[in-house]
């Protein structure tokens, strides 16, 4: 018998896997497209995303804390490796002094995803509350580092579309995304070592 509360959270990670798969294949075209390192780096963080719900869902149908706690390890380790990726490819694009044609895609996506994700956030914490479930919570504050993305392509996109002499701002963005990535993958990594482990963000 499933509750209303349970109905209710796997609704929200399908809803956060179908709108993030949309997110990162968009932003990941437009952003190798124009050559936006920040918007490429935001992309793989949706990806992020999806892995985090998916591994909610898969909580709620298996109990097996050691495989979890495998497949967790191992998505913090990709993390870690896509923010160094995201890292270099910006230090890259500073030394060459290589910019975007347009951070206009940017602009727009970071939008949709600041207006969507606030309340993707509030919604998971008050399920995770009703359930008591840690990995709920912790899979909510995937959204929040979202918001967060979110807010510095969004600075960064503008800024750059309204003063073009300052080219290096996408990449300053990147390197601010790919450093909280990094934070996201390694706080991934460490929770698995934790005797109380329960999944997703941390
Ligand atoms: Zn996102």
């Amino acid at each position: 018998m499933t509750s209303n509360w349970t109905r209710h959270a796997i609704f929200l990670s399908w809803f956060t896997i179908g709108y993030n798969l949309v997110e990162g294949a968009v932003s990941i075209t437009f952003g190798v497209d124009d050559e936006s390192v920040a918007l490429a780096g935001f992309g793989i963080d949706s990806l992020i995303e999806v892995a985090s719900a998916a591994l909610v869902l898969w909580r709620f149908r298996v109990h097996d804390v050691s495989r979890e706690r495998k497949a967790t390890l191992s998505i913090g380790i990709l993390f870690l490796l896509l923010a160094l990726v995201t890292a270099i490819a910006s230090i890259f694009q500073l030394q060459t002094g290589a910019h975007p044609a347009t951070t206009v895609p940017g602009l727009a996506i970071s939008a949709a995803s600041l207006s969507f994700m606030f309340w993707l956030w509030s919604a998971k914490r008050g399920v995770a509350r009703q359930l008591n479930s840690a990995s709920m919570m912790k899979d909510a504050t995937c959204s929040l580092v979202c918001i967060q993305l979110s807010l510095v392509l969004f600075v960064g996109s503008l800024t750059f579309a309204l003063i073009p002499s300052l080219w290096w701002i996408d990449s300053a963005a990147a390197l601010v995304i790919a450093a909280l990535i990094g934070k996201e993958g390694w706080a991934t990594v460490r929770s698995t070592q934790h005797p109380e482990f329960s999944g997703g963000c941390t």
